[in-house]
């Protein structure tokens, strides 16, 4: 994923992002604010929507998302994690 512009969380800490404390989002407030800066909030609103991403994305949690997309019948695709797509046999050298 790449996106057009400078995105405001950059150098944020991410666990504002995705800190997640029984079933409520403790910084939400706070990231809504950076996500409403953010130049490239309507690329990270369509990623988020296409994608069954967790945490906050453009100021909006995965139930938010979960709920658009329940009321308007929109299948997201599972991401999985690069680590998937990693091979990692390799031949030992000795
Ligand atoms: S809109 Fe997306 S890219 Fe921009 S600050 Fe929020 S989470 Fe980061």
């Amino acid at each position: 994923m790449r996106f057009s512009d400078t995105p405001a969380c950059l150098g944020i800490d991410v666990e504002l992002f995705f800190t997640e404390e029984k079933g409520s989002y403790p910084y939400l407030n706070h990231v809504k604010r950076i996500c409403n800066t953010c130049p490239v909030q309507e690329e990270c609103y369509n990623y988020a929507m296409d994608n069954l991403v967790h945490g906050i994305w453009a100021g909006t949690t995965m139930e938010e998302r979960n709920r658009y997309r329940s009321k308007h019948g929109i299948i997201g695709k599972t991401v999985l994690p690069a680590s998937m797509f990693i091979d990692v046999t390799y031949e030992q050298t000795v």
